[in-house]
Order: structure tokens, then sequence, then C-alpha cells
């Protein structure tokens, strides 16, 4: 049986992506940095039946917490096939390049790039193991320099200094992952899940939850010939997916 660390899966986005793991026979160690949030979802997933999951205690921006959990996790098994870097904010407002503070900075980059970094080197280990590594990061295609550099994007009046750049960053880790294990079993993509209804955008979001559960797992389950070292998002390439970074 595979095995998947998915971070923030106590809601939303992540525990949709847990979800779909799950009942594709892909054991889940569900991410969540309240561990009684996490308890919840996971009585969610059971009552519609799904049992191959667990909760790990895991707040991305805390490097004990993410060393409590990879401790926890090798206990467990001396594989891991998956890694969803999904936990992220949006960094609050004043979100403008004039007025944004460094504190908001700092604090979403934690959450949305340091994360990603931290939680990749503390399972790379495990990772490696796999005969068929897959980590997707997360992002948005509100990363992406070139779409919001063209004004007929259709998110172009969408500008967020904070969280945007953020997820650029991530980007741009993604690919220098991607070339460090390019001769290696591994696939290592940025996926958006589209703008999807959630607490994040205060349900404003017209995409459905299936939706971007579909579009991330994709990834974490593409085979040896997929793609590694790319940007996806469905909604702004219905036909490949692919999107300019
Ligand atoms: P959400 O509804 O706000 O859920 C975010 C999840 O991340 C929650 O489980 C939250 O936990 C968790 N989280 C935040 N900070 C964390 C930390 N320090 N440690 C551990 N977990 C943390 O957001 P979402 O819409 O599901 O978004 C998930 C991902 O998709 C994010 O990376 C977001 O940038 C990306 N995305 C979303 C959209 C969209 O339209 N929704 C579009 C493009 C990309 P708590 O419950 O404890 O807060």
């Amino acid at each position: 049986m595979k095995s998947a660390l998915v971070t923030g899966a106590n809601k939303s986005i992540g525990l949709e992506v847990a979800r779909q793991l799950a009942q594709t026979g892909v054991y889940v160690y569900l991410g969540s940095r309240d561990l009684e949030k996490g308890k919840q979802a996971i009585e969610k997933l059971k009552e519609e039946g799904i049992t191959n999951v667990e909760v790990i205690q895991l707040d991305v921006t805390n490097d004990e917490s993410v060393k409590k959990a990879r401790t926890e996790i090798g206990k467990k098994t001396k594989t891991l096939d998956i890694l969803i870097n999904n936990a992220g904010i949006y960094g609050g407002y004043p979100q403008t390049a004039l007025d944004a503070t460094i504190d908001q900075f700092k604090e979403t980059y934690d959450a949305n790039v340091y994360s990603a970094v931290r939680l990749t080197q503390a399972f790379i280990d495990l990772l490696k193991k796999s005969p068929e590594p897959r980590i997707v990061n997360v992002t948005s295609s509100q990363g992406s320099i070139t779409l919001h550099s063209d004004p007929a994007y259709k998110y172009y009046d969408y500008k967020g200094a904070v969280y945007l750049s953020s997820k650029a960053a991530l980007n741009m880790y993604t690919v220098v992952l991607a070339y460090e294990l390019k001769d290696t079993a591994f696939k290592v993509n940025a996926v958006c899940p589209g703008y999807t209804k959630t607490d994040f955008n205060g349900h404003r979001g017209t995409g459905t939850l299936e939706d971007a559960g579909k579009r991330i797992v994709k990834y974490a389950l593409i085979d040896k010939d997929g793609p590694t070292g790319k940007f996806f998002s469905e909604e702004n390439n219905p036909e490949t997916g692919e999107v300019p970074w």
C-alpha cells in the first residue's frame, strides 16, 4: 500500500486530497496543526467508510513539530511515497506592494515557502526509499509572473504582493528541487487547485473541492513517464493543464 503525507489536511482542499488519495487505496497521514481538528476530520472520513487514514500533529511553520511528525511517521513506515505540501495562508491585508508589512511577508513565506523546504528536507530520506516518489507543491496560477504580467489573464487585477510572491517563490523552489532530483524516480510538480470555494477566500471561489482535489491527486499518482518540474493549472489551461512560470 502506498503512503502519503498531506499538510493542512484538517479541512478544505487538504482534507479533500486526503479523502481522494485514501479512496484510491493510499494510506494517508493527515497533517493538522491542531490535533483536535485533525481527529474530527478523521472521524468525518471514517463516517464515510474511509479507514486508511490517521492524524499527525503538524505545524508546517514549526521545526520541532515537523521533526516530531517525521519521527512519528518513521516509526510506522520505512517509506513515504507522496508528499503534498498543501498548507498555506493568504497573509492578511493590506496586500499592496507599498503597504504590506515585512511581518506579513515573513509569516506568509514561512507558511507557504519555508514549509515546503522544511517538509521536503525532513521527509526526503523516506521518500527516496519509494520506487515512485511524488511531491506536489500546492501553488496558485496567481504565482505565475508571466500570467500576472498579461492584462488578458482573468485574475490580472487580483494583485496581492505578499501571497502572489510567496507562490512565485514556491514555484522556483519546485523547479530547483525537480532539477536536483532529475536523475531519480522522483516527480516534483507545482499544481494549482483552481479558484475553489473554501475558508481561504470566504467561499467566494468558483470551483468545487472535488475538482481541486482531483487536480492535485492526478500529480500525486502520476506514472513514471509523467512530467516533473512543471507548473499545472487546469483552470487556466483546460487542454494540457500546463501554464507558464
Ligand atoms: P484553507 O481553507 O484556508 O485551509 C488551509 C489549511 O492549511 C488549513 O487546514 C489550515 O489549518 C492549514 N494551515 C495553515 N497554516 C498552517 C500551518 N502553519 N501548519 C499547518 N497547517 C496550516 O485554504 P485552502 O483553500 O484549502 O488552500 C489550500 C492550499 O491551496 C493553499 O496552499 C492555498 O494557497 C492553495 N490555493 C487555494 C486556492 C483557493 O481558491 N482556495 C486557489 C489556489 C491555491 P487550520 O485549520 O489550523 O487553520
